[in-house]
């Protein structure tokens, strides 16, 4: 029996492309030598491997002996910045955005509590911030600058491209935290400036637990992962090669499909938004007018309890999400909104819309025949 649903949590997780399930059942069945054994069967393997970091490096214009696969964005995010910090541990000062996921947000935490001193740059309701504020925080001792590209809850688009050619000017190493962005936007390591950048297979529809870190030729990181020499030391391990089959896969099928699938997520975004305006006049699209993922929608609803929202809209077999997954299930209010200053007590919570190239039309028109049914269900003004 197989469930149906009506999938628009894409910015949490996407289901793994059709090509890619084939190709990782393939690599299960057939590559299951391990990479580091000198035999025919291993070096099948490490053929895999090698195609699908050649795969990699096409897609976001970089060598392929600057990539590093890991478990995932989390994994490719600490290791940038415990890396970095751990190589050249006499510069103590880290700049980040206030917007940042976790996965980049904890690490510094953690270096704050070791004596680092972190500079978070505030941003305004648009989600954006001035590049002046960056100018005035970067001093000789900064080490690096982390800016995600595209914020998971909002989409909103960081301005990276221009930050990197301040730190370039200053010698300061910037990284950026592009796992929501691949797939969406073009995504290239050279216009953007950047010198580490992390990104996650299944956010672009491939499979869990396997990622990158891009790591600019001539930077120097320690490892975090000690055992064997895999990943040119960088990541010791045996390598997850189903996992890093599945990734070339889905990277393979961004590189070949990604205007046309750019065109139709914002055509489906514009159908979406303009009808959500109409059906909920009170509510607000946030950073409806500054640049955005063409695949997210972050609806903030006046007076409205979210998570019963999401609940209502689950038992029609709708699947959206209240702010950022990692976060959904705890009931505290998002720290993007409260971060853009727009945690008012008249919101209730805001309401993560998200899409994906496979998403059709006719599954934009069913959610928003299910929204306004799910919205008197609740009725339950916070
Ligand atoms: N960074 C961002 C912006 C994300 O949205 C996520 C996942 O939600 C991560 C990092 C973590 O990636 P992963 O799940 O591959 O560890």
């Amino acid at each position: 029996m197989t469930e149906e649903f009506l999938y628009f949590d894409n910015n949490a997780t996407t289901a793994p492309a059709p090509e890619v399930r084939a190709a990782m059942t393939d690599a299960l069945t057939h590559l299951y030598g391990n990479p580091s054994s000198g035999h025919r069967l291993g070096q099948r393997s490490a053929f895999a491997v090698a195609q699908a970091r050649r795969q990699l490096a096409r897609c976001i214009n970089a060598l392929p002996a600057e990539l590093i696969f890991t478990s995932g964005g989390t994994e490719a995010s600490n290791l940038a910045i415990f890396g970095l910090t751990q190589a050249q541990p006499q510069k103590r000062h880290l700049i980040t955005s206030s917007v940042e996921h976790d996965a980049v947000n904890q690490p510094l935490q953690q270096l704050q509590t070791q004596g680092y001193e972190v500079t978070r740059l505030a941003v305004n309701g648009d989600g954006a911030f001035d590049l002046s504020q960056l100018q005035a925080a970067l001093r000789p001792d900064s080490l690096l600058v982390s800016l995600m590209l595209a914020n998971n809850e909002t989409g909103i688009l960081l301005p990276v491209a221009e930050a990197a050619r301040l730190c370039r000017e200053m010698g300061v190493l910037i990284h950026t935290d592009a796992v929501q962005a691949i797939g969406k936007i073009p995504v290239d390591v050279q216009e953007l400036g950047v010198d580490l950048l992390s990104l996650s297979a299944h956010k672009f529809h491939g499979p869990k637990g396997c990622g990158a870190l891009y790591v600019r030729a001539g930077v120097i990181l320690h490892s975090q992962m000690l055992g064997a020499n895999q990943e040119r030391g960088l990541r010791a391990g045996t390598e997850n090669v189903p996992g890093i089959v599945g990734l070339g896969m889905a990277v393979e099928l961004v590189s070949a499909h990604l205007p046309a699938a750019q065109n139709r997520m914002t055509q489906l975004g514009q159908r979406l938004e303009s009808a959500l305006i109409q059906l909920v006049s009170d509510g607000r699209i946030i950073g409806r007018q500054v640049p955005r993922l063409p695949n997210t929608c972050l609806l903030q609803l006046p007076r409205t309890a979210t998570e019963e929202l999401l609940i209502a809209l689950s038992e029609h077999g709708v699947c959206v999400s209240t702010g950022s997954a990692c976060h959904s299930g705890a009931l505290t209010p998002s720290g993007v909104l409260q971060a853009m200053g727009l945690d008012d007590p008249d919101y209730g919570g805001a309401l993560r819309i998200s899409w994906s190239r496979y998403t059709t039309m006719e599954e934009v028109d069913r959610l928003l025949q299910i929204l306004p049914v799910a919205m008197n269900k609740i009725q339950s003004p916070v």
